[in-house]
């Protein structure tokens, strides 16, 4: 197969794919309300012949298209087309989703035989900011993975760059109760939940210090009362723990817990938590993969970074890395020094250098794949690496 002709297939798609992509940016859905997005992208795959369904995996804005050559390996696509609230595609995952339905399209059009099958997966609500969040999750759960022999996905970034780790993380939510009363007639009778809500940051502020170095602990105050001259019965805490290690990401939510339990003795109010998130892992980056990854960025002529971009954040598809082998690398869509969830990095997103990135993230994706229907002692490298690695992790 001469890959030329799955990236001359790209390009005829690249108008069309730029067009879904500045739409996604100028009209951003944030998680599970994806519903426009969700219908854009797989329009086109259906146009192209792919078999599609959804809903998905129970989630209104999920879905899988496949497309099924001959006999061999399948691998999955992984797309995301959710924004974040108030910002839009200020981590441009408009780019991913149509990077990942450009390469299935280039390799189902110039090469419809293809040894083996492609999966897109169309995954909702990767950003922790919604309720449910983790679309990833719920597609393995649902048990889509069983049969996937590799998966990979691009991520937007200021350099091309393979993956590295990424934390572990749990999202919850703090709710305390307290009881009104006239905050000046008579404080004496109020339980302020506002206070426990205060208290409780003060107590991470203090924890901070006591936590190794790759932990993260942040979070907002959704509800913090209802006027300054009644007192707060009722304050909402929305919060995020990371960690490396998902056994020490375990040692310190429990640590983060008691500071709202300190919080609440302190004021008299109640405490109760929920989780709001999926549990996302660790990223496990397979190397093999990684290598063949970087093989098909510098063949497109385009430049890597020797860094890794190893990150804080989180992603659920690390949870997928966990089940199948997987890369997560980065691709530039801008030469500017913009940091991620910020109205900058969603503008990038429709620049040409924007464009141009979703070309490499399309291309770079596909040539990947092709790389991995034809190489079957390749792909036994891989699940060997990845069966190791496994075997370490459990040991652990
Ligand atoms: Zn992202």
């Amino acid at each position: 197969m001469d890959k030329q002709l799955i990236y001359n297939a790209i390009d005829a798609k690249m108008s069309r794919l730029c067009e879904i992509s500045d739409w996604m940016y100028h009209n951003p859905e944030i998680g599970h309300q994806e519903r426009e997005a969700a219908k854009l992208l797989t329009a086109e795959l259906t146009q192209h012949g792919f078999t599609v369904e959804a809903p998905f995996a129970g989630m209104e804005t999920g879905f899988k298209a496949a497309h099924k050559g001959g006999d061999g390996p399948t691998i999955a696509i992984f797309a995301e087309y959710d924004a974040l609230p108030g910002i839009g595609h200020g981590c441009g995952h408009n780019i991913i989703g149509c990077a990942a339905i450009g390469a299935a399209i280039g390799l189902k059009d110039a090469w419809p035989d293809m040894p083996g099958t492609v999966i897109v997966f169309g995954a909702p609500a990767e950003e922790g900011a919604v309720d449910n969040a983790g679309g990833k999750v719920f597609i393995l759960e649902h048990g889509a993975l069983n049969g996937v022999d590799a998966a990979l996905m691009i991520h937007p970034s200021i350099r091309n760059a393979l993956g590295g780790s990424s934390n572990a993380r749990e999202a919850m939510e703090i709710t305390f109760k307290g009881k009104t009363a006239h905050a000046a007639g008579a404080p004496h009778e109020g339980i302020n939940a506002l206070d426990a809500a205060i208290q409780t940051f003060n107590g991470f502020n203090a924890l901070r210090q006591h936590v190794k170095p790759d932990v993260r602990i942040h979070g907002i105050i959704q509800e913090g009362g209802l006027a300054p001259n009644i007192v707060p019965e009722r304050a909402v805490i929305r919060m995020y723990v990371r960690a490396n290690q998902a056994d020490y990401l375990a040692e310190v939510v429990e640590k983060v817990k008691n500071c709202a339990r300190a919080g609440a003795l302190a004021t008299g109010a109640t405490v109760e938590f929920r989780q709001t998130a999926k549990t996302y892992k660790d990223m496990v980056n397979n190397p093999t993969m990684n290598a063949l990854f970087k093989a098909n960025i510098l063949a497109l002529g385009e430049p890597m970074s020797d860094s890794v971009g190893a990150g804080a954040g989180s992603t659920d598809m690390a949870n997928v890395s966990h089940e199948v082998p997987s890369i997560h690398p980065y691709i530039a869509i801008s030469s500017k020094k913009i940091s991620g969830h910020h109205v900058d990095f969603a503008d990038a997103s429709v620049t040409d250098e924007g464009h141009h990135g979703l070309a490499v993230g399309a291309k770079s994706i596909a040539g990947t794949v092709a790389d991995l229907l034809l190489s079957p002692s390749l792909l036994h490298e891989i699940k060997e690496e990845f069966s190791k690695h496994r075997a370490l992790s459990t040991e652990h």
